[in-house]
């Protein structure tokens, strides 16, 4: 990548955080190594006609960690502070997403160093296309499985899978998922990170015995995964008292009515304090406030659904919410993971608190190979039968091992894949003692 990025040493961060968690799991040494180094990693630079008639370069690049429990599978993000590193630690991050939950993949992530914003339509689309012809060999429905992440969607899945489909010379909607209903797209997929998100919620409502309206909660990003599990946590009487996007939030004690909210993000493109009857929508009174004293807020769930590395040594003291729930990949640094477990804060952490993503993407596969498709109702209910298991065993892990929820959901995960790897054989089997 040419540019330089805010993120460098996250991948160490994640694996620092393996080698902590190791210590309360029984893996072999051989297979721990195996996951701290990315199996493949493919950069590209994507040369790109613009509307005014000049040629533009974007750089870009697929890394796929570990295919070890099947395809590796991931997110695309289009964005300017896209870096090697960063999505080494995303695509690491969904290989123990996708062992959390069970579901038979690996993990990978792709990025392209670019603000979609700055390109007009017809260039994002020759950019999709772009990235997708340099990737044809890399990726595949049986090898690796592209899904959309921040700043791209089903639209430029659709494109990708069109152009992968007229490479290969056979309709393909495997090799790609979060593509639109009609190119074979699943019911459900849209609002499937925040679903699962909200799933994981219902279950802590259960345990902790909540009423939803005294619950008041917070959400940083107010994108595809924010909007949703804002909306539905609010449509069960949560109180949704602040939200933001990259320009900054707004803060209402009342709480907001969300699809007010969103309506008013999607039609107008910018946040904004309004309640919208039909297409009507008056202003409410709100506080502006700053991504940063969002974080600060006195709630009951912290929601952070934006970037990486948001909840940071600098801050972390000062987050007051004892729930953090985890929909963003990595919004809490190693550093200041420390800082909330000492203060108590539980912490439901990104591998399984945003993992209704990839389970959903799982199912818009399965549908596709099988060409059989299911009724959103059942969608629904295979996503959170998933979710329900899965926390529940996380938190029973942290319970029972009297470890914070991160690292009993890594713990829960590596039991999966040092199964996996250990199954291949390792020293222990080959000098005849395993
Ligand atoms: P999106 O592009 O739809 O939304 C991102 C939102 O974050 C936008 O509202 C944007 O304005 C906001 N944002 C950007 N920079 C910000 C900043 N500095 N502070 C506050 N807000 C900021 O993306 P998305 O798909 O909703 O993804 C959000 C997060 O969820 C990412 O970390 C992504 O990796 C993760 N995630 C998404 C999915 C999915 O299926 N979409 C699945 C798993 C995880």
């Amino acid at each position: 990548m040419t540019k330089p990025s805010d993120h460098d040493g996250i991948f160490a961060d994640a694996v620092r955080r393996l080698d902590a968690t190791s210590l309360h799991a029984t893996i072999d040494p051989e297979a721990l190594e195996k996951l701290k180094h990315p199996k493949a990693i493919l950069q590209v630079s994507i040369p790109v006609r613009m509307d005014d008639g000049s040629l533009r370069i974007f750089q870009g690049c697929r890394v796929r960690h570990d295919d070890t429990r099947g395809p590796t599978k991931g997110g695309l993000r289009f964005h300017p502070d896209v870096s090697i590193d960063e999505v080494k630690a995303l695509a690491f991050w969904m290989t123990f997403k996708c062992a959390v939950v069970g579901i038979p993949y690996g993990g990978a992530k792709g990025g392209v160093v670019v603000n979609p914003k700055e390109l007009s339509r017809l260039e994002v689309e020759r950019l999709s296309r772009g990235f997708m012809a340099q990737m044809a060999d890399f990726v595949g429905p049986e090898t690796d499985i592209p899904a959309p992440d921040v700043y791209t969607n089903a639209m430029i899945m659709g494109w990708m899978m069109d152009e992968y489909s007229k490479i290969v010379r056979r309709h393909s909607p495997s090799v790609i998922t979060g593509k639109p209903i009609p190119l074979g797209g699943s019911l459900g997929r849209d609002d499937a990170t925040g679903r699962g998100a909200y799933y994981c919620i219902k279950e802590l409502e259960r345990l902790e015995g909540w009423k939803p309206k005294e619950v008041r909660v917070a959400v940083q990003g107010f994108g595809n995964a924010g909007q949703h599990v804002a909306s539905l946590l609010h449509a069960d009487g949560y109180r949704v008292v602040a939200v933001s996007d990259s320009q900054g939030g707004i803060y209402r004690e009342e709480g907001f009515d969300v699809p007010s909210l969103i309506h008013a993000k999607n039609t107008a493109r910018r946040l904004q304090a309004v309640y919208c009857r039909d297409a009507l929508c008056e202003a409410v009174d709100a506080d502006v406030i700053t991504n940063e004293q969002l974080l600060e807020l006195d709630v009951e769930i912290l929601i952070p659904a934006a970037l990486e590395s948001q909840i940071t040594i600098e801050n972390a003291e000062r987050v007051r919410a004892p729930i953090v729930v985890e929909v963003a990949n990595g919004p809490t640094t190693s550093a200041a993971d420390a800082v909330l477990n000492d203060k108590g804060v539980l912490v439901v952490p990104d591998i399984l608190a945003n993992a209704g993503g990839v389970t959903v993407s799982y199912f818009e596969w399965t549908q596709n190979r099988q060409g059989f498709y299911w009724k959103e109702s059942e969608v629904h209910d295979r996503l959170r039968e998933i979710m329900s298991r899965e926390f529940n065993a996380v938190y029973d892990l942290k319970n029972a091992k009297q470890i914070d929820m991160r690292t009993a959901a890594y713990v829960h995960a590596l039991s999966r894949l040092a199964s996996a790897i250990e199954a291949q054989g390792t020293k222990s089997y080959y000098e005849g003692v395993g």
